[in-house]
Formats: C-alpha cells, structure tokens, sequence
C-alpha cells in the first residue's frame, strides 16, 4: 500500500531536492586535482600530498642482522638433544659488525640490530645459554634461522614503498627517511579564500549593537581549514550591500583556488549572493535532502571553485564537511575517502521526520560494561554551535528513517577533519 505524504511533511520531504551522496558525486565529479607539484624536504612534508611514487633505492633493513641480544650461531650446530658447546670467537655490536667468517662450532655474541656474520644464520637468547669464559653451552629446544631479520624482509630495492595522493602522516616521513630520501614531490598547497556575510555581523572587538551577532562562521571555518593544511585567505565579513559582495567575490576568485562564504543563500531580502552569482559565475543553487544544511551552492567563480555554505553556524560545520572537506581532498591529489562510520546502541531516543538526511550532534562513549553506546548533545537546532563543541561524532539518521528508540543501532559518523 503506497500512503501519499501529507502536506505536513512539505518541510522535510521535498522531491526537487538532492540526496547528500548525488551532490558529493556531483563535485567530485566536477573536480580535478591540482597540476603543480612542488619538492618539499622531509621535515615540512606532514600534511602534504605525495605527487609521486616513493621507489626503495635500498633493502630495508640493508643487512641481515639479530632481533635479539644473544649469541650467532650456525642453526646446523644446534643439538636435537642434550647439549651443545661453542666456542665463542669474539663480538658483534650495532653498526661495529663482527668481520671474519665463522665456522663451525663456533658462535659469535651479538647485540640487537647488529649484522649477522657471515658463516652465522640463526640467534640465541642470552637467557637461554650458559657461558662460561669463551665457552658458550646451548641446550635443546632452538630453532634454526631464529630471531634473525633478513635483508630486505620490511622493503626490498625497486619495491614502490609509496603511492602518489598520499597523505603523508608522521610514520610516512619516517618510513622514507628509513630508505634515505630526504626530499620529495608534493602537490602545492591551496589556496582557500572565505568570507562571512550579513548586516548583523560583529567581529571581536566590537560591541554588540542591537540585533547584532558575533561572527563565529569565520572561525569555525578557519580552524578547520587550519587542520586540512591549506592556505588561508580571510576576507572577514562583508555586509549585504551589492557593490561590496560582488568586489569580494571578484578579489576573491582572482587570488584563490577555492571560494567559501557562509549566509547570504536562503531568499531573505538581502541575500544578494544569488543574484551575483548567476551574474558572475556557474553555479548550481542546490536544495539538499539533510539537516541542518539545506541550501548549498557549489559552482565556478572565475577560476576559482565556489561554495556557498548556508549562515547557521551548525549548518557551516556540517556542509564544510560532508561537501567541502571531500572536495578539497580531491583538489590536493588525494584519494577521497567514504567518511568513517560505525554501527553503536544508542543511548537517546531521538526524533526526526522522514525525508532529510540528519546528522544530528552526539558523544560516543565507552560505558561501565566496556560497551561503546552513542548518545545525543542535547539540542539540535542548527544554530546551537555548542552541540558541535560539545560532540565526538555525528549520528547519521538516513532520510526515511523516523528516529530512534533508545537501544537501538544508529549510524555514528566520529569527527575526522584530517582525513
Ligand atoms: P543567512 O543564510 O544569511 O540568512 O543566515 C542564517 C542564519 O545564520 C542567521 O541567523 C544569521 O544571523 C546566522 N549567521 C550567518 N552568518 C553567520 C556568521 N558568520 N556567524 C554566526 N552566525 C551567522
Ligand atoms: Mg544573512
């Protein structure tokens, strides 16, 4: 039976808008990466995006050395049972190696990380031997080819050790420095511009005139850009007055790679940016099946890609990113990344009508039985920006669904601005 949705739902279901997953395709579609590279030494490169592939010129690890402290053997001299004794002909420290050749019967004392000697393929503990002066007794028990890293067993010479859209993170720069690279190629840093629009807008400094607000959006916006690495270019806050909206827009395109502005999109009297948008640039004015966050407008501003977020300040958070987030992966060379989720009980009964996507603000936490559970900030009014400060995850509640009863699996989508 198919029941016709009543006119009440209007607010939340509206066919002419546009699931959250088509409009992220749709810009990542549109995108293409960034074509300039740059060489950037290895201690500036956390952050960046690899634009080549890392190639081993050498084995890691370059010898074949001891995982333990003890004593090199020939695995061949070890005794099935009883007891075997060695004559131990000198010593092997890290990076002072043990240079003759051992023969049988023989065994060398040996430190972590140092190289085996040759004749030498398998390592004793020391706990497990007797020594006695020069003379070293091993009993039964041993395994031939022990505690011995090989040559080349973490990276072969030739292997592609990174590929190109890497984020590089501390453990990468590690990584290449352990091959000997000091520099490499990355993909330049953006270029992101953003402004914040409306009469009723305040910086810090000021005092607050009547029916004023304090600009948040701005700094919201530049914290998370901060953590994605690019750089920023704060236009501050612009009223709703034409002539100064559109000379923003137009600096703004000529300096940037990517345009943000927050507020001015929904179809109050002064929301000029609209009507200049479809004068300057291409844009598509998108109604979007989520909440908080319906109007976005994604498009091209000159050379410059453009976003228009919408002015609540949970909605700016929420849209920078499920739309802008992704898309600035894309413009850096990265691969994108599907958003992290997981499946958690939840811990609130939560509300919701049919027909938007919801990300609704909540903690995840670990409860007294070692269980994780989700539970809600609280309010979720798209202008209460203390539920985004209070959160460590979003619950994703799909369009059709109509809430959830306390217990119940939700979606829970933890913060992750980096990757
Ligand atoms: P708008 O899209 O311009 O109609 O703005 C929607 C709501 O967001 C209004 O309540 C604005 O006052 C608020 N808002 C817009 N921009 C900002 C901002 N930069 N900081 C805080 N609130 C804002
Ligand atoms: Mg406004």
């Amino acid at each position: 039976m198919s029941v016709e949705r009543q006119s009440s739902c209007a607010d939340d279901f509206d066919p002419g808008s546009l699931p959250v997953e088509t409009a992220r395709e749709k810009i990542l579609q549109a995108i293409q990466p960034v074509a300039q590279n740059e060489t950037v030494p290895l201690q500036n490169a956390i952050g960046r995006v690899l634009a080549e592939a890392i190639i081993s010129p050498v084995n890691v690890p370059s010898h074949t050395n001891s995982a333990m402290d003890g004593y090199a053997v020939r695995g061949a001299d070890l005794p099935e049972e009883g007891e075997v004794k060695l004559d131990m002909i000198g010593t092997a420290f890290a990076g002072h190696p043990f240079s003759a050749e051992m023969g049988a019967g023989e065994c060398v004392r040996i430190m972590t990380g140092a190289a085996m000697p040759s004749g030498a393929d398998t390592v004793i503990m020391q706990e497990h031997v007797t020594a006695e002066g020069d003379q070293v007794t091993i009993g039964s028990g041993q395994r031939a080819g022990q505690h011995v890293r090989q040559a080349g067993e973490d990276i072969k010479k030739g292997d592609a050790v990174l590929q190109p859209g890497k984020l590089l993170q501390a453990a990468d720069l590690g990584l290449i420095a352990s091959l000997g690279i000091g520099e490499m190629q990355v993909t330049r840093r953006l270029k992101v511009a953003f402004f914040s629009t409306g009469d009723e807008l305040c910086s810090i400094g000021e005092s607050l005139g009547e029916g004023q607000i304090y600009d948040s959006n701005r700094y919201t916006l530049h914290g998370m850009l901060q953590q994605f690495g690019v750089e920023i270019i704060d236009l501050g806050v612009v009223p709703d007055d034409r002539e100064k909206l559109r000379q923003t827009l137009l600096t703004s395109a000529e300096q940037a790679d990517v345009v943000i502005t927050s507020g001015g999109v929904s179809v109050g009297e002064a929301d000029y940016i609209k009507d200049l948008l479809e004068e300057l640039g291409q844009v598509n004015f998108w109604k979007i099946a989520m909440k908080p966050g319906r109007p976005l407008t994604f498009g091209r501003l000159g050379a410059a890609w453009f976003f228009g977020l919408p002015g609540n300040p949970v909605s700016v958070m929420v849209t920078f990113l499920q739309f802008v987030q992704p898309a600035l992966q894309k413009l850096s060379g990265m691969r994108v990344k599907r958003p992290l989720q997981l499946q958690l009980p939840c811990q609130s009964r939560l509300k919701k009508q049919p027909g938007r996507i919801e990300y609704q603000r909540a903690i995840m936490r670990q409860g007294e039985d070692g269980q994780w559970y989700v539970e809600t900030t609280g309010g979720q009014g798209s202008g209460i920006l203390h539920s985004m400060s209070l959160a460590n995850c979003f619950i994703v509640l799909p369009e059709d669904s109509t809430g959830a009863e306390i217990g119940e699996l939700v979606t829970v989508e933890p913060f992750c601005y980096l990757t």
